[in-house]
């Protein structure tokens, strides 16, 4: 959110005495989102849970936010219309500004399927803060696993909104990561990440 949006003006941004760059030392590695993107069922959650398995096993301070966890509570008050989508993405974008501040590796897994959303929360942290993974699998596969029942009933015409089948979803143009759900098994397309994670110096290569 810009200054010039903000409904209240008495504020002044207050500097933090443990900084970042100490977390991140203590730590042993560095604070950075790794958003997840992707139709439903995709794999989103399931990756970034193994991902986050892993990294957790490493010694690294991580944590995940979840879609459907974070509409139970923080976004509890948004529906799926458009409006409500910027605005879920919005706050989750927030949300993980702070907690990559505290020095987490963040996991989020939203579909989050509009690119101009996405743009929005890269731009609100420093360049090489965020990943964006896109959990690439095709709509019929996804279809097909209907993990939820989801699909059925938004072919059913019982879900509005439904992204892929009655609301778009934008692909990434330019994603750090593609994984392909559809052709890698889930430890394949966790380590795939994971690998980037060691090269580019996000975590050290023999743990943290
Ligand atoms: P999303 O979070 O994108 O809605 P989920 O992670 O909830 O998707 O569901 C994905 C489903 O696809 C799970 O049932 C998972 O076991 C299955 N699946 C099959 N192969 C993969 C893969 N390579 N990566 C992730 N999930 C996979």
């Amino acid at each position: 959110m810009s200054d010039t949006d903000m409904k209240s003006s008495n504020v002044v941004w207050h500097a933090p005495v443990t900084t970042r760059e100490a977390r991140e030392r203590r730590n042993g590695h560095k604070g950075v989102i790794i958003w997840f993107t992707g139709l439903s069922g995709a794999g989103k959650s399931t990756v970034a849970h193994a991902l986050e398995d892993s990294l957790h096993s490493m010694g690294c301070h991580t944590f995940t936010l979840d879609g459907d966890n974070v509409r139970h509570g923080l976004c509890g008050d948004l529906g799926f219309s458009d409006e409500d989508r910027v605005e879920n993405i919005r706050r989750v974008g927030e949300m993980s500004k702070l907690f990559v501040e505290a020095g987490m590796i963040t996991l989020t897994a939203f579909i989050s399927p509009f690119r101009s959303d996405r743009d929005k929360v890269r731009e609100l942290v420093a360049e090489g803060d965020l990943i964006e993974v896109y959990t690439r699998c095709s709509l019929e596969e996804c279809e097909a696993r209907d993990v939820k029942g989801l699909y059925k009933k938004a072919r059913a015409g019982e879900i509005p909104h439904f992204t892929g089948i009655s609301s778009p979803y934008e692909e990434p143009e330019n994603p750090e990561i593609v994984v392909d759900t559809d052709k890698h098994d889930v430890d394949e397309c966790m380590k795939q990440i994971l690998t980037y994670l060691k090269v580019n110096g996000f975590v050290n290569t023999n743990g943290v």
